[in-house]
């Protein structure tokens, strides 16, 4: 399908109507900016009846950021979050992150929420109705294998590249969620199931979400130690309009020659953003060799490397291992 099929545009001015219109129509899909919404339904990889705009609601605009905390609404453009002043002087790496993302023209479209909720990729899935029929439909959609890793068992590994998440996860984030009952708060980190285990104990890359029926986020907000400094960094294959091959977010705090804190969290490889664990093992000292060779070793343990995008997943595994390296030094150099 290339034409847009029929559907009902609603545009709730409350949170309360926007969550009383879900409930009626449970099968409606949330709108932000419909930058990546849109595509999908474009490409006939689904056909919601109903889409409800989260544009209307002014709770959800909310953008404020002081030395030590931030919060931003779901509905913020990726615009407003990457010339924010304040985000952008104490957590750039969500300002940075931001600015990278797409092109302009997206950017003054797309919101936080749908950046957060993004879809995951693959190069079987990201195609048109007639491309992916041709090519016997995979497991994300209606087929029966995953063609990446034919022996998957049901398992998805499509890719989860949104930029925000990771330079947010360095953050201690939490997110506000509203659904059909009631609100609740959640570590952003907890947002995030794309696991991919073989045992079905987690999501995978069709399931990579934790929301409940009906839920949807609000607004995201964290803090930060004083002294903690940040930065993010991504290759993609065009220098715009372009998803990330890997994205790589960094955060440290250094304390005369010692390394204090050290946070690290990489997109564009799992089906899941991927805060890497053990990176305090890396503090004590002055950065040298052994704590370069330590950060490669933990990207290499916990990023992964299947063949979801057209560069190869070990290309894909390095590049995120080289931009963790320069971001740490370029931090820590900085920071002295
Ligand atoms: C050419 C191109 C290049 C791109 N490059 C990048 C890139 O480099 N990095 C990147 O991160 N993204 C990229 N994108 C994807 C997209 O533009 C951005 O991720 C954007 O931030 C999505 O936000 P949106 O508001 O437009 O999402 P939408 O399309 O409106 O929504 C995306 C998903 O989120 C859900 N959703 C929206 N709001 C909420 C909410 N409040 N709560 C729960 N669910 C919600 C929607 O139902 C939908 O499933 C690119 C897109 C294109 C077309
Ligand atoms: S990883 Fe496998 S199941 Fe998932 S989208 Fe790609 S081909 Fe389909």
């Amino acid at each position: 399908m290339e034409a847009l099929h029929d559907f009902a545009l609603l545009r709730p001015a409350s949170l309360s109507d926007l969550i009383a219109a879900r409930r009626k129509a449970p099968e409606a899909r949330l709108i932000g900016g419909g930058t990546d919404i849109l595509v999908n339904i474009r490409r006939g990889i689904e056909a919601p009846p109903v889409l409800i705009d989260t544009g209307g609601i002014a709770e959800l605009h909310t953008i404020k950021a002081s030395a030590k905390s931030f919060e931003i609404g779901a509905s913020v453009t990726l615009t407003e979050i990457a010339t924010h002043p304040g985000l952008a002087k104490y957590f750039p790496a969500i300002a940075e992150a931001a600015g990278s993302i797409a092109g302009p023209t997206h950017r003054n479209m797309g919101t936080l929420g749908g950046n957060l909720c993004l879809d995951t990729r693959c190069i079987f899935y990201n195609q048109s109705e007639w491309w992916r029929t041709a090519n016997h439909d995979c497991l994300k959609t209606t087929g029966e294998i995953c063609h990446v890793a034919p022996k998957s068992k049901g398992v998805c590994f499509a890719t989860f590249a949104g930029d925000l998440a990771p330079a947010s996860l360095l953050f201690e984030t939490e997110i506000d969620l509203a659904g059909p009952k009631g609100k609740r708060t959640i570590p952003l980190a907890d947002l995030y199931i794309g696991y991919a285990k073989k045992d079905g104990s987690t999501g995978d890359g069709k399931t990579y979400l934790s929301l409940k029926p009906g839920e949807m986020v609000l607004v995201l907000r964290g803090r930060k130690p004083a002294g903690l400094v940040s930065a993010y960094d991504k290759l993609r294959i065009r220098r715009s309009i372009e998803y990330p091959v890997a994205g790589v977010a960094v955060a440290l705090q250094r304390s005369g020659d010692k390394l204090t804190k050290l946070r690290v969290a990489v997109t564009g490889t799992n089906p899941r953003p991927v805060l890497l664990a053990g990176t305090h093992e890396l503090c004590g000292s002055a950065i040298g060799e052994d704590t370069l060779s330590g950060l490669d070793g933990l990207v290499r343990d916990q990023i992964m490397a299947m063949k979801t995008t057209f560069t190869p997943g070990m290309y894909r595994r390095r590049i995120a291992g080289v931009l963790a390296r320069r971001l740490l030094q370029r931090l820590w150099a900085g920071a002295g």
